[in-house]
């Protein structure tokens, strides 16, 4: 939890999910020069003699150090050699504003939490609340979702208000809201429940309505958490951190890359981020 500017912010975590290691990388390098004996590593050497069977590519992906692949990045400048490496990471907990900062890096893969299957909780506290009539429902329920990186009850609350008022906007501009926002199966609770916690638990037991995101994306603010599973190559891990963990980087997206920094092991870092003297 850090406050910056007076607001209370949680951080994403991150785990490191899988990587291919640097053995690769350096091989594609031998190649280049055709040197594979002059490595410091042996199962390197031995590929100057034979094509590597399974143990030999075990042992190759495991390779801890390559003082060429030091050599290249940081004294010939051959990143390309970078690309052959690729870390995958699983991130909780950022926000949708560092998404839209994240996600202007091209050269990763990334899959994202998609509102239009994670909305329909909102969407249910809203109708019980509604029909209910018991605003301070939908404020509470909400509230335990824990779906903002802000962490200050009194702010989440106008966040949440902000909601309810942008929802029951929606319910005088459609004609009818509540067949957009639960499934038909579950329309007759609301003429026989009039509880707001009670018509809660009808629908979410109920049968989830497909896609009730989309009618309702508009609701929700920078400040919802995003979580991600992200791939980058090594090259773009090293512009990636470059750009975000700097300084003149926004606060959020710069927590991010410092987690994603912590998670990477040193035999990436030391090809990709320079040592403080
Ligand atoms: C401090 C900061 C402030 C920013 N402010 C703004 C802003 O105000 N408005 C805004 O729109 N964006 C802003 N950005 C985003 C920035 O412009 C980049 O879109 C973002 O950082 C992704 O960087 P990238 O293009 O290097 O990464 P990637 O897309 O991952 O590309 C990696 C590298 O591949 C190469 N590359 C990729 N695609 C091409 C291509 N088509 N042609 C040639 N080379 C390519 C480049 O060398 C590039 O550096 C900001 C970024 C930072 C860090």
């Amino acid at each position: 939890m850090e406050n910056v500017y007076g607001i209370e912010y949680s951080k994403p975590e991150v785990v490191l999910l899988q990587d291919t290691g640097i053995g690769v990388a350096e091989a594609a390098a031998r190649t280049c020069y055709d040197s594979f004996t002059n490595s410091e590593n042996d199962v390197i050497k031995e590929i100057e003699h034979v094509m590597p069977d399974e143990e030999m590519c075990d042992s190759l992906n495991a390779i801890e150090d390559s003082n060429l692949l030091d050599d290249l990045a940081w004294t010939y400048f051959h990143h390309s050699i970078l690309e052959h490496a690729n870390l995958s990471f699983l991130i909780r907990g950022t926000s949708r504003g560092v998404l839209q900062e994240h996600a202007r890096h091209r050269i990763q893969a990334i899959s994202v939490r998609s509102t239009r299957y994670t909305m329909s909780s909102i969407i249910n506290a809203f109708v019980a609340a509604k029909v209910g009539d018991d605003k301070e429902f939908f404020i509470t329920k909400v509230l335990t979702f824990n779906m903002f990186v802000t962490s200050n009850e009194a702010y989440n609350k106008i966040e949440i208000n902000t909601i309810y008022e942008k929802l029951a906007y929606q319910t005088q501009t459609v004609d009818d809201f509540y067949s957009i926002a639960v499934a038909k199966s579950s329309l007759p609770f609301l003429e026989q429940i009039k509880n707001a916690e009670e018509l809660f638990k009808a629908l979410q037991d109920g049968k989830k309505k497909r896609n009730v995101g989309d009618a309702f994306k508009h609701i929700i603010s920078d400040n919802v958490k995003v979580d991600m599973v992200v791939t980058f190559n090594l090259r773009s891990l090293k512009n990636y951190f470059t750009l975000r963990e700097s300084g003149a980087a926004y606060f959020q997206i710069r927590w991010l890359a410092q987690e994603m920094m912590r998670v990477t092991p040193s035999k990436y870092l030391d090809l990709i981020i320079k040592k403080k003297s």
